[in-house]
């Protein structure tokens, strides 16, 4: 029997998921607001704005769920009648959706973190200031994203400021701030019958707060690998969970601390649709289908640069030896993420030649800059 798959979310991730889907003749529905959405080419958009009763609609549609957008309301989720299932499962979603939800469970689980607070007035703030010590970041515990919803406290007389633009959140956490090398995320997947498949390690270099590019593997971690595996798979069993989680960690010199996961196929992992035999989107996929999972080995190093903001000339990348161009179908703004290129240079030199050619066709050159090495 085919299945249909319907999602939450009707964005790039969707719409790569359901590139994923169409070989394995399974369809997807999407539930979004904006009917005319990335995904909508691939399948029926329930849209919001065109009928206030989509969700009935869109629940009608399909035999299982899931969800692109991290910020899927648990009401909508909570909606699906007994019978049918979304994947990830709902505690997932509920922890993710909560920085202080989040950071409790890897501690339980322990997963290392740096030492956080919950901050609810500007009294528990100047508390967290005191144990926690200088410079803390300040994060809404809901809602935030690509750095937004933060503060950077480094000095005490910051803390009324930090307080004022922060403190209508109601909610905050204040963290130790981590002096990092590095930021890298580990990207798995887990099948309804238990097993788990992890991708290597990416190197995450980010550009005004948006992942500008990937490296996979991330150079220089052999030894990282197994504990972020390690971390990895504790959530996922603890959570029954089914489908792609993603776990964001920074390197220090005491180790890998968990900053936050996304329960969902991840910007980090784009690399994965030519750089593995199975993507992270085609496992999400089977994952949720109840499918046996596919392999999630490395075909070669690969890099992921995103496309921000403005569109350069398709004929400009494709001209470049070995890269695939990826187009979410999305109109130019700036600080928006409209499609991505992978490079999978045969060696350091190639790429060092490629990413030079690339900073120069990207309308904002990024950080690529500084070459870039696997
Ligand atoms: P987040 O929204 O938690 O992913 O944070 C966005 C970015 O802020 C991260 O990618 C880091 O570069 C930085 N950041 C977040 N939390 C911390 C922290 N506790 N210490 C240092 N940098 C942080």
């Amino acid at each position: 029997m085919n299945k249909t798959i319907g999602i939450f979310g009707g964005g790039q991730l969707g719409r790569m998921m359901a590139q994923a889907a169409l070989p394995l003749n399974l369809e997807c529905t999407f539930f979004e607001s904006n009917a005319d959405c990335p995904a909508a080419i691939l399948g029926q958009v329930y849209s919001t704005e065109q009928d206030p009763n989509a969700l009935q609609a869109f629940i009608e549609s399909a035999d299982v769920f899931s969800l692109e957008f991290e910020n899927t309301p648990l009401a909508d989720v909570d909606r699906l009648s007994q019978d049918k299932a979304i994947y990830p499962p709902r505690q997932a979603l509920a922890t993710a959706q909560n920085r202080l939800l989040e950071k409790e469970l890897f501690q339980r689980l322990e997963i290392p973190v740096a030492p956080f607070r919950a901050v609810d007035s500007l009294e528990s703030l100047q508390t967290a200031v005191a144990q926690l010590g200088l410079p803390i970041v300040l994060k809404t515990a809901t809602g935030g994203y690509d750095g937004k919803g933060q503060f950077v406290l480094r000095e005490a007389e910051q803390i009324d400021q930090a307080w004022q633009e922060l403190g209508p959140a109601k909610s905050l956490i204040a963290e130790s701030f981590v002096q990092f090398s590095r930021e890298v995320s580990i990207i798995a997947v887990r099948g309804q019958d238990g097993e788990v498949k992890t991708w290597p390690l990416a190197e995450n270099h980010h550009h005004h707060g948006i992942l500008s590019h990937s490296i996979v593997p991330a150079p220089r971690s052999e030894a990282l690998q197994p504990v972020a595996q390690d971390y990895i798979t504790r959530l996922l069993n603890h959570l029954n969970y089914v489908g792609v989680l993603t776990l964001e960690l920074f390197v220090t010199e005491q180790g890998l601390f968990a900053n936050e996961m996304a329960p969902r196929v991840h910007n980090s992992g784009h690399w994965s649709i030519e750089g593995a035999v199975c993507s992270q989107f085609e496992n999400h996929v089977r994952a949720v289908a109840g499918l046996p999972l596919g392999s999630t080995e490395v075909v070669r190093p690969t890099v992921m640069v995103n496309i921000i903001g403005q569109h350069p000339k398709s004929e400009d990348v494709l001209a470049l030896n070995g890269a695939h161009l990826h187009l979410y179908n999305k109109s130019e703004r700036e600080g928006r993420k409209l499609g991505h290129i992978t490079l999978m240079p045969l060696n350091q030199s190639e790429l060092t030649h490629l990413c030079r050619q690339l900073a120069e066709i990207l309308p904002e050159p990024l950080a690529l800059t500084q070459d870039i090495t696997i």
